[in-house]
């Protein structure tokens, strides 16, 4: 939100205090970085084994065997995605935005990881290849794939408006998890977590530092690719936003389907092993 000025005055020294430079929080030096060709030439004879439309306003389910791919497809018009990743054997291990964002930045593209949340926290899923990667970063500070909203949801929407909308990529991806799982979506929405937002172009006003959204850059062709490193079950949110020009939270903007394929190569990338699960004893110390 906007700082106002204080009622005290400013330190003497205020402006070197602000001059200090700015540290990378998580350097990611340590890591052995995704060996791109690797994914690249395992792309070499692939088969599409599996195709799921995601209907405008409303999520479906997917599984993506690890060292299988999968895109998200742009089909119709510009789409805005709410994508939430599971263990496929345990919803308890799940998609941790923040920590992405965290290690990865703000907004994801090629070579970055999706992480996974604690006591996991090991690399789900790698971007092997953005189509948009070419947006980098505009004139506003915005850019494509955040990992810095949660998800629009009818929580928040109560809250600001006083009205009820059910078709909130949280109420989707709910609808969605219940009916791949047979469970009630009462049960199924604690499942539900913060997501990555493909194709949507966003990011915080410099004079406010205010969450903003534009419409996004996303055109029909366009795809996100992921490289399962563990086994996942997904589940992405067409959002009541379309291509996130005006609002969401509302049947208003104009919305389109996306598309979801999963791949299988001939042979799992060359020197690939599936990632173990964080090695710390989770002793805590005493
Ligand atoms: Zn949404």
């Amino acid at each position: 939100m906007k700082r106002e000025k204080g009622e005290l005055p400013e330190p003497l020294d205020a402006e070197v205090r602000r001059k200090v430079a700015p540290v990378i929080c998580y350097p990611t030096d340590s890591l052995a970085p995704p060996d791109l060709a690797a994914y690249r030439a395992a792309r070499e004879g692939w088969r599409k084994v599996d195709e799921v439309v995601v209907p405008p306003r409303d999520a479906r389910c997917f599984e993506v065997p690890a060292g299988c791919f999968f895109r998200i497809v742009s089909i119709e018009g510009p789409q805005v995605g709410d994508l939430n990743l599971w263990a496929a054997n345990d919803l308890d291990e799940r998609f941790f935005s923040g920590k992405t964002r965290a290690l990865q930045g703000t907004h994801l593209s090629t070579g970055d990881r999706l992480w996974s949340s604690l006591p996991y926290l090991r690399p789900m899923a790698t971007i092997t290849q953005d189509t948009l990667d070419w947006y980098g970063f505009d004139e506003w500070g915005g850019s494509v794939h955040d990992v810095i909203g949660t998800r629009c949801d009818p929580y928040t929407h109560r809250l600001l408006s006083g009205h009820d909308y059910h078709y909130c990529c949280h109420s989707n991806l709910t609808r969605a998890l219940a009916r791949h799982l047979s469970r009630p979506r009462e049960e199924a929405e604690p499942a539900v977590h913060d997501v990555l937002n493909v194709f949507m172009c966003t990011g915080f006003t410099r004079d406010t530092g205010q969450y903003f959204m534009k419409a996004s850059p996303v055109r029909p062709g366009d795809f996100l690719e992921f490289f399962a490193e563990i086994d996942l079950l997904g589940s992405l949110s067409a959002c009541p936003g379309g291509d996130c020009s005006t609002e969401h939270s509302s049947d208003a903007a104009s919305c389109h389907p996306l598309l979801v394929e999963v791949y299988r190569p001939k042979a799992p990338p060359e020197g690939w092993t599936s990632p173990a699960r964080n090695g710390y004893s989770r002793d805590h110390g005493d």
